[in-house]
């Protein structure tokens, strides 16, 4: 049905509510110069602007309407009654500041995830103070640099990071005063291990790495890269934002890291994007666990208490992080329990492994091994035909699915970025698999349709330079 926008179908005089006589004196106006005379008001009534809202509503895509390939985001289905859970009156009403012994249940809660995250980590203790991932990372580099400092190095200006790390690494470093220099993956998408040792010296303070790497893939060379990290006093900093292909299997701990991130809005059980709430707690070494961001959660004979280390880089926030973020990530591992995090993971991949299988034929892929949760194609087999990526991600529209992430990482020529999550069926997986082949047999014989699509849905394309200069998120 062709959606009307609110000025058609406004008609002067039309009312949409009535309002009782004023039963008090009407207040006064602010000034006439601050009046502003028209201020083009649609005039519809009740109904209509019912219908207006709702059928616009209906537009809105989400995991709950359908499959959402976004890759490096998991947007995965998300269980609907951790969101009751995390509603509870005991959990909503409770203040930041009121008495300690009166939030004891809030607080063991705190604790006991503390311990959940650090014994999943393989690490020593875990902060959930941070609100996003990239202020994980921002806690985790101000920990090393407090670390180095703490002992009196202060050479250490640098921080390396590999070419296919997310942006908000080297970001993170460049905003904590370290140098973010960039060491080249290899072609098989690991990091370039010569130019790590030509690299590595007493300037730098620690390598960022993201397990598994941006192109999804585990770097198997990680213990070596450990060792020529941890020899020249270097620390290993791990980007652990998308841990749902390591769950119950891998341990950042056990892998030589230092410090890693998670982010509780990917992996646990909040939903990731659209800037909602978020959750990055910060998991430690024993050597880095006097810097935490405080408040930590501890037990003093019997009660739970907010402590603060004693070389604590600080709060980062007004009060102890996302609490109801939190709760859905509590809630989450304890229902699935330690077998239940190692099904995910195992689901995780093996559909990653299954779209990479049945789609490696139609589309180039540039890193021909197993992958983890996610898996990057490239489109260039289809810009050598005039097709770019945007123009396929388009096509997908009118097959009814979300595009997956396109031209990130950067690393990959026309990237195509698919991450199916665990939560996906083999119908599914199959019907996007249908759509990706439909699409590529496209490419070859009426390119034009991808040029001009999407053509089903209710804005055609875009002018994506106008649409990011000019943007106008009005109906
Ligand atoms: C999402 C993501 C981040 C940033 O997390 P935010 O919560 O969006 O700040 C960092 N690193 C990687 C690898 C990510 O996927």
């Amino acid at each position: 049905m062709e959606h009307k926008s609110l000025p058609s179908i406004s008609q002067p005089d039309k009312i949409g509510c009535s309002l009782p006589p004023l039963e008090v004196p009407p207040s006064k106006l602010p000034p006439k110069e601050l009046l502003r005379q028209e201020l083009g008001l649609p005039e519809v009534s009740e109904g209509e602007l019912v219908r207006y809202f709702t059928s616009l509503s209906k537009f809105n895509y989400g995991v709950d309407t359908g499959f959402y390939p976004l890759g490096s985001c998991t947007m995965k289905y998300n269980p609907k009654w951790h969101e009751e859970v995390a509603k509870l009156p005991g959990f909503t009403s409770v203040h930041p500041y009121q008495p300690i012994d009166s939030v004891q249940g809030a607080l063991r809660l705190m604790s006991e995830l503390q311990e959940l995250l650090t014994e999943i980590t393989g690490m020593a203790a875990t902060s959930l103070a941070p609100m996003a991932g990239s202020q994980g990372e921002l806690a985790n580099i101000l920990m090393v640099k407090a670390y180095h400092q703490s002992r009196g190095d202060k050479i250490r200006q640098k921080i390396l990071l590999p070419d296919s790390a997310h942006g908000t690494n080297p970001a993170t470093s460049a905003m904590c005063g370290f140098k973010a220099v960039t060491i080249p993956s290899n072609d098989k998408g690991n990091l370039d291990i010569k130019s790590l040792k030509s690299m590595m010296n007493e300037e730098v303070a620690a390598l960022a790495l993201t397990i598994p790497t941006t192109l999804a893939l585990f770097d198997p060379q990680i213990a070596e890269i450990s060792q020529l990290v941890h020899e020249r006093g270097g620390l290993l900093f791990g980007d652990g934002a998308n841990l749902n292909s390591l769950l119950g299997r891998v341990k950042f701990g056990d892998l030589g890291f230092d410090c890693v991130q998670l982010n509780l809005h990917k992996t646990f059980s909040t939903p990731h994007g659209g800037g909602g709430p978020g959750s990055g707690p910060v998991c430690v070494k024993p050597i880095l666990t006097d810097f935490l961001p405080s408040p930590s959660v501890t037990k003093n004979r019997g009660k739970y208490i907010f402590t603060s280390s004693t070389k604590t880089i600080g709060s980062l926030g007004a009060a102890y992080g996302n609490f109801g973020v939190m709760i859905k990530a509590y809630a989450y591992i304890r229902s699935l329990g330690a077998e239940g995090l190692k099904e995910v993971s195992e689901n995780a991949v093996i559909n990653a492994n299954y779209l990479k299988e049945k789609l490696k034929a139609y589309y180039y892929l540039p890193y021909d091994r197993t992958c983890l949760h996610e898996v990057v194609f490239s489109g260039k087999r289809q810009k050598a035909k005039g097709i770019r990526t945007l123009d396929i991600a388009k096509r997908l529209l009118d097959y009814g699915f979300h595009p997956p992430t396109i031209y990130f990482p950067l690393v990959v020529e026309e990237a195509i970025m698919i991450e199916p999550t665990e939560t996906e069926s083999k119908e599914t997986l199959d019907a996007f698999i249908d759509a990706m082949k439909k699409i590529a047999k496209e490419a070859e014989e009426n390119p034009e349709i991808l040029h001009t699509a999407p053509h089903n849905t209710p804005i055609r394309r875009l002018d994506e330079a106008t649409a990011a200069r000019k943007l106008d998120l009005r109906w």
